[in-house]
């Protein structure tokens, strides 16, 4: 007899299950998507111990007729889709039929629901995968499932679910991100009698990322908005003030899908590269509407991730759009959010406990920099920072990051525009590099060209500058050159060679930049702060760390209790 048998439905279930129900939140999930293809104009979500004894969501949407709430816990049984054709162009959430039946194949899962005819409605209950019967039940139009039990026949999975404040953090992450796309909806969230989320439907998208982010942060975003071709991308990014120590709430929709993608978060770090220091994230909510022909939906079980047919446009118009956004709107580090936007060292996800439910106006436009600010330098403190005088408060300069900024502009406009300013050495210097070093430096040869660097191999292990870019004359060279081998090492031919570029040209300026602890005379303070002014980016320094701290003239009249 062979050996080869096909499986029980049953075991067949729970396999599919394992994809699609990975832990709690997967749950809250395909169920928020159920209500929401229902039409759903609100959703309630109540969840005990973290969603592993009990989920519940309520929607008011347009129900299900008798038969239909039966035959919802086939596998493949679907109303959104007929046939492979449909595929192509899906504009629903569902269209796999496959979760309401994983679901029931993990727990004990009850399902009531009404069209809100005359009929009445119907509670169809099911155990481990089996539907055990349905009943006639009262329920206003729509539909309320109840999951309870989740993995109790499925110790292992059961097993590796987390703490129930972690499971219930994760159930907030996924109500924030689908309520996110959804601003027309109102949702909630209890865990254990708790309200952790409350927020009605809104005007827009803004204002529901107001809603969630809290007012406190509301005001730290910039509107995006661009459009290439068919392909449009909208939504909110934050300032360099405000970022994160984890990618976590980088949050990508694609028509109104969340999804993960690594390649579009490469364009968000992109755009941010001079803005945020290394391992710094910023906050994001970017909506992308694609013409639905144009994406693949139907790549991933829980369907939180989709491929492009054109990639890399997509990519590159995300960049963009936040770079353009970003750029428009420059505010000012103040006393307050300095710490929190570069130091900061815990992870800042809030607890579910602790005011996720928030309300929040509409994101206001942040502080920003004018185009002529004017800013009078006071005074020098400790030989390393500015102290100057704008219209409205007290501005802190670093004198080092500063001009750091200028000189990397300087030289990115120089190289544009094919003009770098070189300076031959009078004497040649050489330099040491281990093999690894040479190997980068013939791959990026042409990069430390384009930015005014004559240099050259000479023997195995030696390189011979004799050009520099004239703006690093003083600098000691042999020290700048390996270091930016050792950039280069680092650097990952897939990021491009226009960020090997800017990576050259941060570096550069970093050591030709006036040191800290130098004085300076009013004359060349003057020089930095307005050179620094000219600059796109005054706010960071090419690494991304805070050039300018501003003690607002409001916040000092507050605090001398003249306010
Ligand atoms: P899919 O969403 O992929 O179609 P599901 O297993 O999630 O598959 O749901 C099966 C079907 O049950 C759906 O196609 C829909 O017709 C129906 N259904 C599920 N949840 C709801 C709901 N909250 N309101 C109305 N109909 C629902
Ligand atoms: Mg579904």
């Amino acid at each position: 007899m062979g050996r080869i048998r096909v499986l029980e439905e049953r075991v067949a279930g729970q396999i599919a299950a394992g994809e699609v129900v990975e832990r709690p939140a997967s749950v809250v999930k395909e169920l928020i998507e159920n209500s929401l293809d229902a039409g759903a104009a609100r959703v309630d979500v109540e969840i005990e111990a973290g969603g592993a004894d009990r989920i519940r969501v309520a929607d008011d949407g347009s129900g299900m007729a008798r038969e239909d709430a039966i035959l919802a816990f086939e596998r493949h049984a679907t109303s959104k889709i007929q046939s492979a054709e449909d595929l192509r162009s899906i504009a629903s959430f569902g269209f796999r039929g496959e979760a309401l039946p994983s679901i029931a194949s993990v727990s004990r899962t009850k399902l009531t629901t009404s069209t809100g005819g005359a009929g009445g409605g119907t509670r169809v209950r099911a155990h481990a995968g089996v539907v055990l019967g349905a009943e006639p039940a009262s329920h206003p139009r729509g539909t309320t499932v109840e999951v309870e039990a989740l993995f109790h026949n499925a110790p292992a999975r059961r097993k590796f679910l987390r703490s129930p404040a972690t499971e219930a953090a994760h159930i907030a992450e996924v109500v924030g991100r689908i309520a996110a796309a959804h601003h027309e909806v109102s949702f909630t969230l209890k865990s254990g009698g708790r309200d952790l989320v409350s927020w009605p439907a809104v005007g827009s998208s803004l204002e529901r990322v107001g809603q969630i982010v809290g007012p406190d942060d509301a005001t730290a975003f910039v509107t995006i908005d661009r459009s290439g071709g068919l392909t449009r991308v909208g939504g909110l990014a934050s300032v360099p003030a405000l970022s994160r120590s984890t990618a976590r709430e980088q949050n990508l929709f694609v028509n109104h899908r969340p999804i993960r993608d690594r390649r579009l978060l490469h364009a968000v770090q992109e755009a941010y590269v001079t803005l945020l220091p290394k391992g710094r994230y910023p906050i994001v909510y970017l909506f992308l509407d694609v013409p639905p022909e144009e994406v693949d939906v139907n790549v991933h079980p829980a369907k939180s991730e989709v491929r492009f047919l054109r990639a890399g446009a997509v990519h590159d118009l995300v960049r963009e759009a936040l770079m353009e956004g970003l750029g428009r709107s420059q505010p000012f580090y103040t006393l307050r959010d300095a710490p929190r936007g570069v130091a900061e060292a815990a992870p800042t996800r809030p607890d579910p406990g602790d005011g996720a439910a928030q309300r929040a106006p509409v994101p206001a436009e942040p502080g920003v920099l004018f185009d002529s600010v004017s800013l009078a330098p006071l005074a020098q403190f400790r030989d390393s920072y500015i102290l100057a005088s704008a219209p409205d408060g007290l501005v802190i300069v670093d004198q080092h990051a500063a001009h750091e900024r200028v000189l990397f502009d300087r030289l990115l406009a120089q190289n544009r525009s094919g003009t770098v300013e070189r300076q031959r050495l009078l004497f040649p210097v050489t330099v040491e590099v281990p093999p690894a070093e040479r190997q980068a430096f013939e791959g990026a040869a042409e990069a430390f060209e384009a930015l005014g660097f004559g240099c050259a191999p000479f023997g195995e292990t030696t390189l011979i500058v004799d050009e520099v870019p004239a703006l690093v004359s003083s600098a000691p060279i042999d020290r700048l050159v390996r270091e930016i081998l050792g950039e280069i090492l680092e650097w990952r031919k897939a990021e491009g060679i226009d960020r090997l570029l800017l990576r050259i040209a941060a570096t550069t300026a970093c050591h030709a930049a006036i040191t800290a602890r130098r004085p300076l005379g009013p004359g060349q303070m003057d020089q930095i702060v307005s050179d620094l002014l000219r600059t796109e980016r005054p706010m960071t320094c090419p690494h991304g760390r805070p050039v300018l701290l501003r003690l607002s003239l409001e916040q000092i009249e507050k605090e001398f209790r003249r306010r």
